[in-house]
């Protein structure tokens, strides 16, 4: 079927809703029989239509703010399935995720655990937590996204665990029942998460010694996505993800095992779809000038990532461009010299991969304009992309 791009309102993003479900329905195929938990994170989209989506799916939520707990909530995500992350709780958020009886509070350090005692004893409730213990974990990916290496703000060091098991003996209000952790993002080296497994089972001889019964393991998100190539299976390889866990993380019967993915659940849905306003010959650069810009994906330009661009209105032979927005910064582009088809004032370029960390990074800088969003469910099979 020929997509009709021109229909369009650019700049707007482009939800495959199919490719969705089918990514959740992978997920679950190879989570589920090995009793695995899986909860996503809120953070790499919170659009409405998709959460919807993905709560139906029977996944749980990772949250890292109040806010994204209301949005749980109402997208219809259960209360018990929402684990909440994040190394600066602020009180409102604590009450909040108190008064729904949230599955877990993934604690960070130790004032965050006193805090979260005294909150809940406030309301003579007895609430759960889990540890996040930085594993010392590179995990090999870009120096900003890599969060389990030493002297990071996330997690608890191991020399604290001692004071903060402590801490914990101490406190009625809080029952530890987990251990959690989260080394980066973008990981697609399955010997990262082989390690982690192996530092994991170290942490649990730890806990074990201590004569802490630890229920719950949660060992976070992080599995990268095919950004080079996007169209040539794009649902991530969670077959060798799963089983990497299965594999080298030791689990007593008892125990249950959590994850939480955000890019790879979301990632390859989402496109923006751009129209070339100008193009501009530069003295040695060939600039092609889009409606959109960093205000709408600013992962070009905050961690220089690469994004594929394809345009699938010119046939034209293929040319060199600089693909740049119309933001006032040096850093709006979305590729640099890359090869595509000839283009003229409104063609239509799609730049793919966007749906994690594109719309919740949006900004309204410049005082950019409202962005549009079409959903694969609303179009007819002839105007799907
Ligand atoms: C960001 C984050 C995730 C999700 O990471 P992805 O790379 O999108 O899978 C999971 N857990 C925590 C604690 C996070 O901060």
């Amino acid at each position: 079927m020929e997509p009709q791009y021109t229909d369009l309102n650019t700049p707007c993003y482009f939800y495959d809703m199919d490719l969705l479900r089918e990514t959740l329905g992978s997920i679950s195929s190879h989570a589920s029989p090995n009793g695995y938990k899986v909860h996503y994170a809120l953070k790499a989209n919170s659009n409405d239509r998709l959460l919807r989506t993905i709560s139906q799916a029977g996944f749980g939520a990772d949250c890292v703010s109040g806010n994204e707990i209301q949005k749980a909530l109402e997208t219809g995500f259960a209360p018990a399935d929402i684990v909440f992350a994040g190394v600066g709780k602020a009180d409102w958020e604590i009450d909040l995720a108190l008064n729904h009886d949230i599955g877990f509070f993934n604690c960070e350090s130790l004032p965050e655990i006193e805090v979260i005692a005294e909150r809940a004893a406030l309301k003579n409730k007895k609430t759960r937590i889990a540890l996040r213990i930085n594993p010392e974990i590179d995990a090999k990916t870009h120096y900003y996204i890599t969060t389990g290496i030493e002297e990071n703000k996330f997690g608890i060091n191991r020399e604290d665990l001692p004071r903060v098991l402590q801490t914990c003996r101490e406190l009625d209000a809080v029952e530890l029942k987990g251990l959690h952790v989260h080394i980066g993002s973008q990981i697609t080296d399955m010997d990262v998460f082989k390690s982690l497994c192996i530092r994991v089972n170290e942490l649990q001889e730890y806990f074990r010694r201590e004569h802490i019964v630890i229920e719950h393991i949660n060992v976070g998100g992080g599995l990268g996505i095919n950004y080079e190539e996007p169209q040539d299976g794009p649902i991530p390889d969670f077959d060798s993800y799963f089983k990497t866990f299965r594999e080298f993380l030791h689990l007593e019967p008892w125990q249950q095992l959590h994850f939480e993915l955000g890019r790879a659940v979301t990632g390859q849905c989402g496109k923006l779809i751009t129209r070339v306003l100008y193009v501009k010959d530069g003295i040695h650069t060939r600039f092609a000038v889009v409606d959109a810009g960093m205000t709408e994906l600013i992962r070009p330009a905050l961690y220089h990532a690469y994004h594929k661009i394809t345009s699938p209105t010119s046939q034209r032979p293929e040319k060199k461009y600089d693909v740049v927005g119309p933001i006032c910064e040096s850093s709006d582009y979305f590729g640099k010299a890359i090869d595509l088809p000839e283009l003229s004032r409104g063609d239509v370029l799609v730049i793919h991969t966007a749906g994690a960390y594109g719309e919740v990074m949006r900004s309204f800088y410049n005082l950019r304009d409202h962005l549009k969003f079409y959903y694969s469910d609303d179009m007819s099979r002839k105007h799907k992309i």
